[in-house]
């Protein structure tokens, strides 16, 4: 399947980018809000600058702290050789290879690995982590030369919400790692087995073949009965991929579709009512959503945002904190001119009882006056 690059990933590499840079340099990544930039190559290798928000940089600043807090408790110095390390895991198999974010090590005793991830779509977990565990094996090679007894693996992820923090940690033992470097082996075998079994699940979230995975298909097909069989009768539906269906076919799944979204959207809001008002589902949960920004006042925000750029406060109404923002550097101001009048609310959402965060408790009315 084509590989094209996404927004998130181009925003991601910046971000890594910019880590790099300020970890080096010793800069803070504050320094570049208002204008600066890092530099990118795009899928045809054109330099691309990609500016640097200040959403980027709180999240950067959170990684640069905890390891130069690290470097300093280890009494080292963070240099080239520890940033941006690439590996080849030929001694497993050829076409295994990676780079490490961080790596930094106290010979015959423990390897620190970190992990900046800046997507905030899924808080990953640490503990037994197969990509970290895989990076692990890059950084430690066949035969393990500075006779590391431990690793920590580190994921440092600031912009999604986990139970455990924005910084997750995991100590593994080095024999450990090597035993699982039979089973990777294994994995990367069956990879090459053109009748591979096809096991879907939350992975397939990151998998190209997505759109065309009869798998995935086969699963929204029995889910979709067990729940629409009232709307839908006994006919049983079935799921094609993109490029089987036909021009002709593609107004009336968009219709459907269309439907299919509004009647989801109900349910899914009628669930969290119910939820919140004390209904029990079992297998369902409300959790912390995630964090957003409103004006605490807004005829005080607009009156504030028309005092310092006028008319550019408005779109067809008063502009979001993130517009306002934008259009602030405009004029040559930074986000400090209204953060006063901004307040950071966290809602809630309805989760699987899989989800990691924990179970908010939730009070119904009579309870909470009582
Ligand atoms: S979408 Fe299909 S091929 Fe991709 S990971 Fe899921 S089951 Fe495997």
């Amino acid at each position: 399947m084509p590989n094209p690059s996404s927004k998130y990933a181009l925003e991601g590499t910046a971000a890594h980018q910019l880590a790099e840079e300020c970890i080096l340099n010793k800069r803070s990544p504050y320094t570049y809000i208002n204008g600066g930039t890092v530099t990118l190559e795009d899928d045809d290798g054109n330099q691309i600058e990609y500016e640097v928000t200040s959403d980027m940089a709180e999240a950067v600043m959170v990684y640069l702290k905890e390891v130069t807090a690290l470097a300093n408790y280890l009494g080292q110095d963070i240099t080239g050789e520890n940033v941006e390390v690439g590996f080849h895991l030929d001694w497993i198999d050829e076409e295994l290879w990676g780079t490490n974010d961080l790596m930094l090590g106290v010979p015959f005793d423990t390897l620190y690995i970190y992990d900046y991830k800046h997507g905030q779509g899924v808080a990953v977990d640490v503990e037994n982590n197969v990509q970290l565990m895989y990076y692990a094996l890059g950084a430690l090679g066949p035969d393990n030369p500075n006779c590391y007894t431990d690793v920590v693996l580190c994921i440092v992820q600031p912009r999604a919400t986990h139970p455990d923090g924005p910084i997750r940690k995991w100590r593994v033992s080095v024999d450990a790692l090597y035993d699982f470097h039979v089973k990777l082996l294994e994995g990367v075998k069956a990879t090459r087995d053109k009748n591979a079994p096809l096991c879907s699940g939350p992975h397939c979230r990151w998998c190209l073949a997505l759109s065309v995975c009869p798998e995935v298909g086969k699963e929204a097909a029995s889910v979709a009965g067990l729940t629409a069989k009232q709307v839908f009768g006994d006919k049983p539906l079935t799921f094609p991929g993109p490029n089987e269906i036909l021009p002709e076919q593609r107004v009336k799944l968009y219709q459907f579709i269309e439907q299919f979204e509004q009647w989801a959207k109900a349910i899914k809001s009628d669930t969290h009512d119910k939820l919140l008002s004390g209904h029990d589902f079992p297998g369902l949960k409300v959790v912390a959503g995630r964090a957003s920004r409103k004006y605490r006042d807004e005829a005080e925000a607009e009156k504030k945002l028309v005092g310092l750029i006028g008319e550019d406060a408005y779109t067809s109404s008063l502009k979001s904190v993130a517009q306002a923002e934008k259009e602030l550097k405009k004029h040559g101001l930074g986000p400090e001119a209204i953060s006063d009048l901004i307040e950071t609310t966290r809602g809630n959402t309805v989760a699987l009882e899989s989800d990691k965060r924990p179970a908010l408790t939730i009070k119904t009315a009579s309870e909470a006056f009582a």
